[in-house]
């Protein structure tokens, strides 16, 4: 098996498969490789309306869209290829996976994304799987007649509780502040869909016997417990970072990788894009930023002129 890339990208969501697109079609030899299977974050989205040209899509139909376009292309998808190790050496890095195999690139794309951050309250862990859940995808079809609460106030957390709601569950949603950050379309239609609001609430835990049975919220000063069958955590993401770590890119206070306006990292041939990089987390954002970095690799290889953009 040929083992030589000019670009080995690492993370096979919207990010990673746009920068195989991008790099595919620019005549690199590219292996795009993730843990998983291709899609990431957006292969579990129920819903996608704000992704241009699709008014509606689901998210793992859009994955699955990008994933052929990338092959289509000519980048090569390793799934299920953990990413263990990359080194620096002279003019190139060596890529070893956890299936013991041994790969080189002249440049290197991170695009390993992010992940649901945990609540961190008792019952959390123990109910995982038995009633809690951090995927309305893959879990919603098990709550329909039943109750489920969603915890959070971003856009995970009204998409998720209006994909409950539509498949029969009854709804609620907690959050800590008095209103979400959520699109202000699903907002309403969560209205319209008679989903109850625990505004100011923060969940102080998880109770059940063999699966969740009850929640226990602080609200206005008192402790009050409702009765639940599922609990869907949606309280924002934390970067998969364990590679950037090990490599000792500089990461913010957060964990995500710093960038440039090229998607640089702090180490010369290797570039980071979409949520990996934080900020704005969105599938519009990631390929973006997966052509910015498969841009730049593209020149960082072949050496190249492009014109500068007006940021610093
Ligand atoms: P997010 O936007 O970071 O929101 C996380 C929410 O969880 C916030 O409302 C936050 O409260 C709350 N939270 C954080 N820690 C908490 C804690 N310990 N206890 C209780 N609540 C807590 O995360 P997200 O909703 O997962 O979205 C991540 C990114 O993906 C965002 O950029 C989002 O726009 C994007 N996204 C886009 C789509 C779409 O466009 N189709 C769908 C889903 C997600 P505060 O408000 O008080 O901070």
């Amino acid at each position: 098996m040929e083992t030589d890339y000019d670009l080995i990208i690492i993370g096979a969501g919207p990010a990673g498969l746009t920068a195989g697109i991008y790099a595919g079609r620019y005549g690199l030899k590219v292996a795009i490789f993730d843990k998983l299977t291709a899609g990431g974050q957006l292969a579990l989205a129920p819903l996608i309306e704000n992704y241009p040209g699709y008014k509606t899509i689901a998210g793992p139909d859009l994955a699955e869209l990008m994933k052929t376009h990338a092959e289509a292309a000519g980048a090569e998808l390793f799934e299920l290829t953990d990413v263990q190790v990359i080194q620096k050496m002279s003019n190139m890095f060596k890529v070893l996976t956890n299936n013991g195999q041994e790969f080189t690139a002249k440049a290197i794309i991170l695009a390993t994304g992010s992940t649901p951050r945990k609540l961190g309250v008792p019952g959390e862990e123990q109910f995982t799987g038995r009633g809690v859940s951090y995927c309305a995808l893959c879990d919603a079809p098990f709550f329909s007649n039943k109750t489920a609460t969603v915890i959070g106030g971003g856009n995970t957390a009204v998409v998720s509780a209006k994909y409950l709601s539509d498949l029969g569950s009854n709804v609620r949603l907690v959050h800590r502040r008095s209103t979400t950050r959520g699109e202000e379309t699903i907002k309403k239609e969560l209205l319209a869909q008679n989903v109850q609001f625990y505004w100011n609430s923060i969940v102080k835990e998880i109770r059940g016997k063999d699966k969740v049975t009850s929640i226990v919220l602080q609200t206005q000063g008192k402790e009050l417990e409702i009765a639940t069958d599922g609990v869907f955590i949606h309280v924002g993401e934390t970067p998969v970072n364990n590679l950037a770590k090990k490599l000792g890119l500089k990461l913010n206070s957060e964990g995500f990788i710093l960038v440039n306006h090229h998607q640089e990292t702090s180490i010369e041939g290797i570039f980071a894009a979409g949520d990996i990089t934080g900020g704005i987390l969105q599938v519009s954002t990631a390929v973006g930023e997966g052509t910015i970095a498969a841009i730049n690799a593209y020149l960082y290889i072949k050496g190249g002129w492009y014109p500068e953009t007006g940021t610093e």
